[in-house]
């Protein structure tokens, strides 16, 4: 568990979290974010940072319904606040309906859908750091995809730690960058962590992403620390890759980052439902904060 969580500082430091700062991290009510619950609320104490959770309800059946369940436990276990974001609630519709209204495969439509309301909670709380429990497995299959297609300004978001554009978008933090997909799991049983096991339903056992981290396994137990060396010379040169190129911009329709014109999820969910639903998601991530007693950037 000490190593565990020294490697967790380590990030921690690197992105030089200090006492005051707000976390907000990502629950998904699986292992990996329960794992990084438990290991923040241990650092906490002695960092002394603000820590708030968000979880998104997809509208995805039981498997939503268990989510929704574990990252609570897992939250109210430690105190820490969260916040459900019920994509039906606010929406009227889950994950399931996006993606039959605008003909899109549903794992792209819930990648879309979960970046923008991460960020728009982040930004809306005035978080210092969106915190996110992508492992060292993830991290390398991500690494090899974007490598792959050479998408160079991927990777050079792919990182420990990414920007924050003040007002637009809050800078990300992976602080189990260094950790495997075994460890984080061990850690969560030791730390008696709440978590499902369930997999998403719509999981396709052929995405790239699914297929390269299996291939991550296998070159790891034939060349061990292969994962630890490759995440570490990524940590090392990530910020050397290009930038994306386009000027930042603001969406017309939220204010939030957009990549000119009006952002993904304005542009999904006016196509699905006629109405860019931005403004209302960014109205709804307020009252919750409100609700749970938590301050509201820019209402001060
Ligand atoms: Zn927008």
């Amino acid at each position: 568990m000490d190593y565990f969580e020294r490697r967790v500082r380590r990030i921690l430091e690197r992105a030089r979290v200090k006492s005051g700062d707000r976390l907000l991290v990502a629950i998904s009510g699986g292992k990996d974010s329960a794992a990084l619950v438990e290991a923040l609320s241990v650092l906490r104490g002695s960092i002394g940072y603000k820590l708030a959770a968000i979880h998104i309800d997809l509208g995805i059946g039981e498997y939503s319904r268990k989510s929704r369940e574990a990252a609570l436990k897992e939250a109210s276990r430690h105190g820490i606040p969260l916040i459900i974001v019920d994509l039906r609630e606010v929406l009227g519709v889950g994950i399931p309906e996006l993606a039959k209204l605008t003909k899109r495969p549903p794992c792209s439509v819930c990648g879309l859908v979960k970046r923008y309301v991460l960020n728009a909670a982040a930004v809306e709380w005035g978080a210092s750091y969106l915190v996110m429990g992508h492992n060292a497995d993830d991290m390398a299959a991500y690494a090899l995809k974007a490598f792959m297609s050479q998408d160079l300004e991927s990777l050079s978001k792919l990182g420990p730690v990414t920007e924050t554009v003040p007002g637009l978008a809050v800078g990300r933090l992976r602080p189990l960058y260094m950790l495997s997909e075994k460890e984080t799991f061990i850690y969560s049983m030791l730390r008696k962590a709440s978590f499902t096991m369930d997999e998403c339903p719509h999981v396709n056992r052929r995405q790239v992403e699914i297929v390269l981290k299996r291939a991550v396994g296998f070159i790891e137990s034939r060349m061990p620390g292969f994962k630890v060396q490759l995440l570490g010379n990524l940590a090392r040169r990530y910020t050397d890759y290009p930038k994306p190129k386009e000027p930042l911009s603001r969406c017309p329709s939220c204010g939030l980052i957009s990549s000119g014109g009006e952002c993904s999820f304005c542009k999904l969910t006016r196509r699905a439902l006629g109405e860019p639903m931005g403004p209302r998601m960014r109205a709804y991530i307020r009252q919750k904060l409100h609700e749970l007693g938590l301050e509201v950037a820019g209402e001060n």
